[in-house]
């Protein structure tokens, strides 16, 4: 038995001026046999697919995985480049290959395709045909069009917000396509909308409603004939037709129980609609600052503050604030700025620097902040992440500085990383517990380890690029309807 394997992966932000180019998606792209090397192990949907087909004893057709971030609308040349590789190597084996398993988005918006994802998969399809099962990962994030099921055998989403279980992703993928392919189940699909976008702040599924919603999710799971079920929260700044949660369920050969489950789910998610996009305990970041300093006087373990609002890693409205309130052992990790970097290196480890750090777009980005501060830390930030997401990955941080700025120890990096777990503090000689206030970018994903290692998350809604106040975008292509958008 031989499974084509292929990952393409964006979250495209079409409000962000310009567009994500080539060089971008190259920088972190595997090709041919290098995507079974660098995935086999980690905690990735490639890595899923790898573990289940080899103990198996599948014999695996690797064509490539990219994993793009988060940023401006794909150029189509991107698109173009990889789907051509796609169909190109899938076609030398079409006859061969007894299935096909993809790792994409579901949020990836081109110059020319809002909604990337289907014809990615309707073109793998001129090349293989309809008879072959493809199955499909997606992001807890996509903002799916029903028609990818007419494209895709099935699709799998993550089932977790921080997404821990991306290799499970990937194995619930694999053994449903064996199991398919032996012939033991028939995959019958539904998709249901609610007509909903959920924020991704408040997507997280370790916090109420989004809990409880993956709750259900569970119960449904081992509802006999149900074979899988996932629940897609969308990703709100995308500006498409297909914008918005959708719920799926997998079943064995009956539709209607498919129908029933997806329906199911997307009610529960309409019921809590208002919880879902609006949540609870926003600040603003004067005030979530001021509250971050007061409580970490008292504190065991540190303060988190959550500007979750940050797309591009370099806004300064907190950490602008932090030094105007004269906070005191706070950390600001991952903040972006190749150009300053630059400078600390040049300065050396020891030396004073005056720098102006960060707001590099213009967009919504709290313009560029002079800080003075003292040389810590110079070099290469590359490490394998020690998870749980994205566990046995390596990370790339680009060359990065940290330097202590009045009572504000800031890392300085080049390529964007958002601090979900411990290791930008571990892999440079630091550790969480040695800060009072803790600033972070993530969104939900930071919740797997500082649920824990955090005294409190304090949510501030900066006006970065991605705020929770939808309200501030003009969407354009989203059809009526769509709580909470309002068209102008
Ligand atoms: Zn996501």
């Amino acid at each position: 038995m031989k499974i084509g394997i292929a990952g393409l992966r964006h979250e495209t932000v079409t409000f962000w001026p310009g567009f994500t180019d080539l060089d971008e998606f190259e920088r972190v792209a595997f090709h041919g046999e290098q995507v079974i090397e660098a995935r086999r192990g980690t905690n990735t949907a490639i890595g899923g697919f790898i573990d289940v087909c080899e103990k198996a004893g599948v014999e695996l057709f690797p064509v490539c995985e990219v994993p793009g971030g988060a940023t401006a609308t794909v150029r189509d040349r991107v698109y173009d480049f990889y789907v051509s590789e796609m169909k190109r190597e899938f076609a030398k084996v079409a006859n061969e290959l007894d299935g096909i398993l993809l790792a994409l988005h579901g949020a990836m918006v081109t110059e020319s395709l809002q909604d990337a994802e289907t014809h990615i998969i309707r073109e793998i399809r001129q090349v293989i045909g309809y008879e072959k099962p493809i199955m499909v990962t997606l992001d807890l994030h996509g903002n799916l069009d029903p028609l990818i099921l007419k494209e895709a055998t099935a699709v799998f989403g993550y089932q977790s917000s921080p997404h821990v279980d991306m290799g499970e992703t990937g194995r619930r993928a694999a053994r449903t396509l064996l199991a398919t392919l032996s012939g033991e189940i028939k995959p019958t699909t539904a998709i249901v909308k609610p007509g909903l976008v959920v924020p991704s702040v408040f997507s997280a599924t370790t916090v109420s409603p989004a809990k409880d919603i993956i709750a259900r999710l569970r119960e449904w799971e081992q509802y006999p004939g149900v074979v899988d079920a996932s629940v897609f929260f969308g990703f709100a700044w995308s500006d498409v037709h297909q914008l918005g949660m959708s719920a799926v369920a997998v079943t064995d050969d009956d539709p209607e129980l498919a129908e029933r489950v997806a329906n199911d789910l997307a009610q529960l998610a309409w019921e809590n609609r208002r919880a879902l996009t609006r949540g609870e305990n926003l600040y603003s970041v004067k005030e979530g600052v001021e509250l971050a300093i007061k409580k970490a006087k008292k504190a065991s373990k540190p303060i988190i503050i959550l500007d979750h609002a940050d797309r591009t890693g370099d806004t300064t409205f907190v950490l602008r604030e932090l030094l105007a309130q004269g906070a005191q052992n706070a950390a600001a990790p991952c903040f972006v700025d190749p150009k300053a970097v630059e400078v600390c290196k040049k300065a050396g480890v020891g030396s004073g620097v005056e720098l102006e750090i960060g707001g590099s777009t213009g967009w919504r980005d709290g313009g560029p902040l002079r800080v003075s501060g003292k040389v810590l830390w110079v070099g290469e930030g590359r490490y394998i992440c020690s998870g749980p997401m994205w566990k046995g990955l390596e990370i790339d941080l680009g060359p990065t500085a940290i330097i202590k700025a009045d009572g504000v120890w800031i890392q300085l990096i080049t390529f964007k990383h958002s601090l979900i777990n411990e290791d930008p503090f571990t892999k440079f000689g630091y550790k969480a517990s040695d800060f009072d206030i803790i600033v972070t970018k993530s969104k939900t994903h930071f919740r797997a380890v500082y649920e824990k290692v955090g005294e409190e998350i304090i949510i501030v809604d900066a006006p970065g690029q991605c705020p929770a106040d939808l309200s501030v975008f003009n969407y354009k292509n989203v059809p009526p309807g769509v709580y909470p958008i309002t068209r102008k």
